[in-house]
């Protein structure tokens, strides 16, 4: 009797990576924005109150600003709480700072000197 060496191999199976999909269409996200709506706040970057019977692209319509910015926070995309409301026309406008809000982010770092 000889002993014969069996080499397994392995197949080794690649599991596909689940990448959930964060974008403005997502039904999560879809659903923050509904609940935002509900709430009928007013716009959080000039303090005044929208009209939300008024429909996109009207430039005083609803829109959901992201307190800190869609593309240095991927992370805060579906996160309520960097969701607030915005006339389309004050979100576009991109000043990101808020005038009259009960939660003023601040800028998370110093800017720092060039030497
Ligand atoms: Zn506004």
């Amino acid at each position: 009797m000889r002993a014969s060496t069996v080499s397994e191999f392995s197949g080794g199976k690649l599991e596909a990576t689940m990448a959930a999909p964060t974008t403005r269409s997502s039904r999560r996200y879809r659903n923050i924005v509904a609940n935002l709506r509900a709430q009928g706040r007013p716009c959080c970057l000039c303090g005044e109150l929208i009209d939300y019977s008024l429909r996109y692209p009207h430039k005083r319509s609803f829109s959901a600003h992201h307190l800190k910015s869609f593309s240095a926070y991927p992370e805060l995309r579906e996160d309520p709480a960097n969701l607030d409301a915005t006339h389309l026309e004050c979100n576009k406008a991109g000043t990101g700072v808020p005038s009259r809000s009960p939660f003023t982010p601040r800028p998370l770092g110093q800017p720092s000197r060039n030497w």
